[in-house]
């Protein structure tokens, strides 16, 4: 046996020095409350130091610490770890029980309860400190031999007596909840919540506030808010005559408050319940948060046991925050650094109820967030139809295309067996706030038979109800149970505090005036990518896409175009009406024409039948226009230097709607923006086109505008010549979807297929197209903004891929001087918020290191 040296331990008082890094998390809050004067049965705190010796073998004097507790002690010994959610072994109960104390219990209480608190106590020894099997007392029968039956038993298996010594008995429930820490499950568990490798754990040793006695007796757990909702809300049991956390384990537990269903602690004693009340709000101002106080009446007599932070979900810890600072118990910069960014998603859209029951049969990408519950229905048109007989649908596909954009509209959920995060169905879903799962490899997808097959076998047919969940990727079999969102004033409230300490601007992606009503719902500061040729994909303006596409010469083109023009116009109207001045950026067309035509033979039949040209002409157009890669092929700024026609049409449909606007008191300034450039000189001819069309327009009115012309840097090359760009860009946005699929030559479109095989094996740290590439693409990042604001010291620069609403991509912008960061219209609350910590941790380095801000 090594030597002893002093271990030390401290009594719970208002002076002791108790840390939460040395004696725990469970110390410090007690010694809080002691502070507070709540009525908290003498507390001894073991220090970490001193648990990790009694783990090593050495042993502390527990006979010193019982005499804290009188000449006849009782104790609880619980855990306490610097943070709460490390865990850590379970509380041990009634330390000190042996035959004498017994038999005290007895005469005073009855040998009922006096059996019940030994028994529970030779039980929880046995199993706890000697890990004898728990099913060893399986075979006792409840009743007056119980006791006995349990004490011989242990001596049978243990071959000694069970322990009469209440110091051997306190010694040996130390040494083995200390060395229950340091076992490799229990770190194992506790690294994985985010314990550091070197967590240590701290204990507290309590007198035992006994629950049973012949007056008012008892013990329960109280809280003061809905620990979903947020509001205010007396939630806990109380049951007579027990210990622990029993009440909330037993049917036969009573309320607190007075309710129609039963009896409760209320009614029982109006005069304990009122001092709860008053313990409560004395915690919640005191403490500085909602506290869940865990409590015994013995005889009358309330004792405070514990309280702990009020477990919650998201949309409950905005509420009390807010309510928190609204209360003036915290500031509200406090209450924004509470809020954690990523949660506000569960708030914006309505989510599968966590309390619910689960029937999973699939699981895939959590592509966007959100919950939905619909029928099968496996084609756009289906959709539609779905949405027109007033009935939710989730659609399946096995990826979606542009084609599928209104069938994804009608739809309240969309799923796909094939895809990644920022494939085509993502990326929309996200935008239009529809819950979607995508990469869904284990389904099997028979779109022709509209069935589904699960990895299970189970089949799943067109009309079934299904429910999906965007925010875990799961779909569940039938109609699962839901929760509205929770867009009230809390939420606004806080995002206003959020917007008074951010430093970075904040738009959002929106192609059409759903999206940008959206935007402007989620308080965006403008318009960061309008994407255009979301625009083209109506039935009506479909037609005549085909026609321009088709065209033979540049006059029927143009003349296709012109039919094109007002409707674009209109779009603009719309958007610049919307956003009421904010700043609006539109990119020019972009996709390769193909995309347009129709994929299948009927529908290449279809269309010969619409331009009234033979079948085999259209076909063989449509094969001309098909390219081996698509994404690397005429598309973008290549277009435009080709095509210059459909540029044309689309700036004198900004320009006109600008001046239509301004006519109405409302002025403009227009931000268009060339995609997929790689040379300065593709900027130039756009520019000399787009300057031409302004002139013309400038004449045609009689009316003077200014527009902003800008470039989107979604090549490498881009990045890298940044510098002779910008002298004809005011303005450069990094589009980061591209530019990470071309910065790694890997397909955003199939990626999925084996991002997760490549995450897993450590071969990238994260899924590129979802977290941005600080590394790779972010260096050319930092290449391209520094070598445009070289150029230009104005210029401004913005990321708009689906990186921009990540909290790490908003950091790497704002450490770059980014002015904004733009992003689908449902994450803006997240990058709001995500944008004020970035702020407030600032300003606590600033202050740490004593840098002026
Ligand atoms: C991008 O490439 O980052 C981008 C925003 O454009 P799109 O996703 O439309 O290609
Ligand atoms: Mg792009």
């Amino acid at each position: 046996m090594q030597k002893n040296p002093p271990l030390d331990y401290c009594e719970v008082t208002p002076s002791a020095a108790i840390t939460p890094s040395a004696h725990g998390w469970r110390a410090k809050c007690l010694q809080r409350l002691v502070r507070l004067d709540l009525p908290v049965p003498q507390t001894v705190a073991l220090p970490a130091q001193t648990v990790r010796a009694i783990a090593a073998g050495h042993t502390l004097d527990t006979r010193a610490i019982l005499a804290h507790f009188g000449a006849t002690p009782l104790v609880s010994v619980r855990p306490s770890p610097e943070n709460p959610d490390w865990g850590g072994p379970g509380t041990v109960l009634n330390v000190g029980m042996n035959a004498g104390r017994h038999m005290a219990l007895v005469q005073r209480h009855g040998a009922e309860a006096a059996d019940a608190l030994y028994l529970r106590f030779v039980q929880s020894y046995a199993t706890h400190v000697a890990r004898l099997d728990p099913d060893m007392f399986d075979d006792i029968k409840p009743g007056p031999k119980a006791l006995d039956e349990a004490l011989r038993q242990y001596e049978r298996e243990m071959d000694e007596p069970f322990p009469e010594d209440p110091a051997q008995q306190l010694s040996e429930v130390l040494r083995s909840m200390a060395r229950a820490w340091e076992g490799t499950s229990a770190r194992l568990l506790r690294q994985a919540k985010g314990a550091p490798v070197e967590a240590a754990l701290g204990l507290v040793v309590q007198a035992m506030a006994q629950g049973i006695g012949q007056g008012l007796s008892g013990s329960g757990v109280i809280q003061f808010v809905d620990p979903v909702t947020g509001l205010p809300q007396v939630t806990g049991r109380y049951l007579g005559n027990s210990q622990g956390r029993d009440a909330l384990k037993k049917t036969e537990a009573m309320y607190l408050t007075r309710d129609p269903r039963g009896p409760s602690l209320e009614d029982l004693s109006p005069e304990i319940f009122g001092q709860l009340a008053h313990h409560g709000a004395a915690c919640r101002t005191r403490l500085r948060e909602e506290m869940q106080i865990e409590f015994t009446i013995e005889d009358g007599q309330l004792s405070v046991l514990d309280a702990v932070k009020v477990q919650r979900s998201a949309r409950a810890g905005l509420k009390i925050a807010v309510a928190l600072a609204q209360d003036g118990i915290i500031s509200p910069e406090e209450a924004v650094l509470r809020v954690e960014p990523r949660a506000l998603s569960e708030l914006l859209h309505p989510q599968v109820d966590p309390r619910g029951a689960r029937d999973v049969f699939a699981k895939g990408i959590a592509a966007s967030p959100g919950g939905a519950v619909g029928r099968l229905v496996f084609s756009s048109p289906a959709a539609q139809a779905s949405a027109a007989r007033g009935e939710p649908c989730i659609l399946v596909r096995r990826e979606t295309a542009p084609e599928d954009i209104r069938g994804m509209h009608s739809a309240v959920g969309v799923l796909t067996e094939r895809g990644g995060v920022t494939s085509h169905a993502a990326v929309i879903a996200r935008g239009l706030g529809l819950p979607c799962v995508v990469g869904a490899s284990g389904l099997r997808l028979e779109t022709k038979d509209k069935k589904l097959t699960a990895a299970d076998g189970r089949v799943f047919r067109e009309g079934d109800l299904v429910t999906l969940d965007g925010t875990t990727g799961e779909v569940l079999a039938g109609a699962a149970d839901m929760l509205a969102p929770a867009l009230d004033d809390s939420f606004r409230t806080l995002l206003g505090w959020a917007d008074a300490v951010r430093d970075i601007g904040i738009r959002a992606n929106a192609d059409t005036p759903a999206d940008a009503a959206q935007a402007r719902q989620f308080e965006a500061q403008g318009i960061g990518l309008c994407r255009t040729e979301h625009m083209f994909f109506d039935e009506d303006r479909l037609v005549v896409m085909r026609e321009m596409i088709f065209a033979d010469t540049s006059q029927d083109r143009a003349a296709a175009l012109a039919r094109l023009l007002p409707m674009q116009r209109e779009d603009f109207v719309q958007l610049f009406e919307i956003m009421a001045g904010l700043p609006v950026c539109i990119r020019l067309f972009d996709p390769p024409l193909h995309e347009f035509l129709p994929h299948s033979r009927e529908g290449l039949r279809e269309l010969a039948e619409a331009l009234d040209k033979p079948l085999s002409d259209v076909t063989r157009r449509a094969e001309a226009l098909a390219e081996f890669n698509p994404m690397l092929g005429m598309r973008g700024v290549r277009l435009g230097v080709v095509l210059p026609e459909i540029y044309a049409m689309q700036a004198q449909a900004i320009f006109e709607a600008t001046v239509e606007i301004a006519k109405k008191g409302a002025p403009v300034v227009p931000e268009i923006m060339i995609p997929l450039v790689s040379a300065r000189r593709e900027v130039e001819l756009v520019k000399t086109h787009i300057d031409a069309v302004a002139a013309a327009v400038r004449v045609k009115t009689g009316v003077q505008f200014d527009y902003k012309l800008g470039v989107m840097v979604e090549t490498p090359r881009a990045a890298l010549r940044a510098g002779e760009i910008a002298q004809h860009a005011a303005f450069l946005s990094f589009g980061t979807n591209d530019l990470t699929q071309m910065t790694y030559g890997l397909s955003r479109d199939d990626a999925g297929r084996f991002m997760n095989t490549y995450v897993q094996q450590g071969v990238f740290p994260e899924d590129p197209f979802h977290i941005l590439d600080v590394d790779g693409v972010g260096e050319l990042l930092h290449i391209g903004a520094e070598r445009g604001r070289h150029t230009r010291k104005d210029l401004t620069l913005s990321i708009c891929g689906e990186h921009g609403g990540n909290p790490e991509s908003i950091a790497f912008c704002r450490r770059q001087g980014f002015d904004y960061v733009s992003c689908s219209p449902f994450r803006v609350p997240l990058a709001r918020l995500a944008a004020a910590h970035l702020a407030l941790a600032d300003r606590v380095d600033n202050r740490k290191f004593g840098t002026k801000s």
